[in-house]
């Protein structure tokens, strides 16, 4: 046997250095009862030392070297020496040294065949006469350490539940399959039997004896299906199996099918819950992938499959590295809400048609990520909207635009200042209060306030939404359907929303140019938004052609780069003074 082997199969079991545990130290106490011997330990062979798990009578170690207990795990057996001091082999050692005179120890041996150390008993006087019946009960008690050795390992190995071995049973398969078949290729395959939320939907309803059932029943056929391969539960609904590699597509395919026939099987049981199941696939050399980070992907993977249409999907890096991504920001997002600064507002002005003045600026979100850099409020705005973010966010903005406000009315500046607010927001109960709130905290009049939205805002909660709109619209709040045209615009229902004012989208804005389909639609737009009512703005305006044809047509105001581009609150001050209005394109020629 490999001394290094012993080695690693010791330190697989956890138990060096860990803190004594009654279940060993209640048999050391028996041990030294039975044998009336004032010292007994169960003593594991280190590298070179011998380390008492549990003992009576002694201190924690003692150097391996000349050590009876290091003896017993060399022959695996039992060694009874009646006097340490008239014995060669451990006469100088520490025991000996020490004043210890008689040694009896049983081999502590694993299923493997690997020799841990020793159950021993140890007593200052020699003992001359040692009977046979004593090496018999020292054998028992080691089997009792082994015994209870098996024990604590599995349990932290086996699901209880199910019986199935867990997560760490699985990296350590893993991990030992590498050692037999390096870099070969498996497949790990994750079954997610449930989708989260039908599962706590179910676990409401019908309490938790649902799940035993349900996965009773896949588990059997799973393991039908699987068999040889062996299955781990690694979730609370989920298991994987690894199986052999080399799975190319057409045998994807025939995964994809086995779990069509699966669910098929399950329906006929009446297991309509098997419907949820999602299968991710992760491919992977042996011994080339941490098993932990094979689970992830796996994992990610069955993520992935719940919207798919097979319901199977393979670990894609791509889509992957969208999510670290999109990780990543949400938690950069929640560090720079703590006010870090990262987050900022630039302004972009809008100029009346008629007078060709500047009357408002729209407030845009900026953020600097300290790694990432500038990130587009286009790419974290919707991230946040799927968080509990969504709500400090726009507190942030409305707070921080009508400080904005405040400070531009103390110069004789009487800009509206716009802000966009998610329809996440408008959803929240107390949205239109908190913003009147906000108007009367910064002494900011309500008419210097637009608030903008999307039309996706109408789409879940719309009696919520039009509610919080109807506030602010009484309390003199101006309020703009955003992004018009992008959505599912129809004239007929604008009626029904309290807003003043349509920014017309600027992918149609800047087709204008070019298409005369597009330029008819904005014609349209404008002339049906006025005749309702509505105030029309452009977003997006680049060149003086598409200036002038928004000016013909009637539209109320424009906003885009020929104006400016967004600018810092103290940029704003200083484009305000030297904005001319634009003349007619023809007077200034
Ligand atoms: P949006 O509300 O439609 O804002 C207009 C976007 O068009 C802004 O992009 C603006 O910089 C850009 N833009 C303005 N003029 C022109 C132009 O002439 N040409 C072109 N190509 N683009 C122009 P930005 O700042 O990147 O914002 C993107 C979107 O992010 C916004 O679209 C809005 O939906 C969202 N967003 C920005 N700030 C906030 C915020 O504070 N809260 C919320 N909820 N959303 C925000
Ligand atoms: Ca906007
Ligand atoms: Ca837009």
């Amino acid at each position: 046997m490999v001394e290094a082997d012993r080695l690693r199969a010791l330190r697989d079991l956890n138990l060096l250095d860990t803190s004594p545990c009654e279940s060993f130290d209640r048999i050391t106490r028996m041990a030294s009862l039975l044998f009336s011997a004032p010292i007994s330990a169960i003593s594991l062979t280190d590298e070179n030392r011998q380390w008492f798990k549990s003992r009576v009578g002694c201190g924690p170690e003692i150097p391996r070297y000349k050590a009876p207990c290091a003896e017993v795990t060399r022959i695996a057996d039992v060694l009874v020496v009646p006097d340490l001091t008239k014995d060669c082999r451990f006469e100088g050692g520490y025991l000996a040294d020490n004043g210890i005179r008689f040694y009896a120890g049983a081999p502590l041996t694993t299923r493997d065949g690997f020799t841990l150390g020793s159950m021993c008993v140890l007593d200052t006087k020699p003992r001359m006469s040692a009977k046979v019946e004593d090496a018999a009960a020292l054998k028992d008690l080691a089997a009792m350490v082994m015994a209870q050795i098996e024990l604590q390992h599995s349990l932290g190995r086996i699901d209880p539940a199910s019986g199935l071995p867990n997560r760490n049973q699985f990296a350590e398969d893993v991990e030992d399959m590498a050692l037999d078949y390096p870099h070969e290729e498996r497949v790990a395959v994750l079954f997610d039997l449930v989708d989260p939320a039908r599962l706590a939907q179910a676990m409401r309803v019908l309490g938790p004896r649902c799940l035993d059932e349900l996965i009773h029943n896949a588990l059997k056929a799973l393991k039908q299906r699987l068999s040889p391969a062996a299955l781990y539960q690694v979730g609370a609904s989920q298991f994987v199996a690894i199986l052999a590699g080399h799975h190319d597509e057409s045998d994807h395919g025939l995964l994809v099918a086995q779990f069509e026939h699966l669910k098929r099987e399950a329906a006929a049981a009446g297991l309509a819950a098997m419907a949820g199941v999602a299968i991710g696939i992760a491919t992977f050399r042996l011994g080339e992938m941490d098993p932990a980070e094979l689970l992830r992907s796996a994992h990610a993977a069955a993520q992935d499959a719940r919207q798919s249409e097979t319901g199977v999907s393979r670990y894609c890096p791509a889509t992957n590295a969208v999510h670290e991504r999109n990780f990543e920001l949400i938690a950069g997002l929640r560090e720079a809400l703590t006010g870090a600064e990262q987050l900022t507002l630039v302004y972009q002005p809008t100029v009346n048609l008629r007078s060709g003045e500047c009357d408002g600026a729209e407030a845009l979100l900026r953020w600097r990520h300290p790694v990432l850099g500038d990130i587009s409020p286009a790419e974290f705005v919707p991230l946040a909207e799927q968080t509990e973010l969504a709500k400090p966010l726009t507190a942030l903005v409305v707070d921080t635009a009508l400080k904005q406000s405040a400070a531009w009315h103390r110069e004789g500046l009487q800009l509206r200042v716009s802000v966009n607010v998610s329809a996440a927001n408008l959803e929240e109960e107390t949205f239109a209060s908190g913003v009147i709130a906000a108007l009367r905290r910064h002494g900011v009049l309500p008419s210097r306030l637009k608030v903008e939205f999307t039309e996706s805002a109408l789409i879940t909660q719309r009696a919520l939404v039009l509610k919080n709109l109807g506030k602010l619209r009484d309390a003199g709040i101006s309020c703009a359907i955003d992004d018009f045209g992008t959505g599912y615009s129809s004239f007929s229902y604008l009626q029904d929303i309290p807003a003043d004012t349509i920014k017309i989208d600027k992918s149609f804005i800047q087709r204008i140019e070019h298409s005369s389909r597009d330029r008819s639609l904005v014609t349209n737009i404008i002339k049906m938004a006025s005749e309702l009512g509505f105030r029309v703005v452009a977003e997006g305006v680049e060149t003086r052609k598409v200036y002038d044809f928004l000016r013909e047509t009637q539209c109320s105001a424009v906003q885009g780069y020929l104006i400016s581009r967004p600018l810092p609150a103290d940029d704003l001050m200083g484009w305000l003074a030297a904005w001319q209005p634009l003349g007619s394109q023809t007077s200034a020629a």
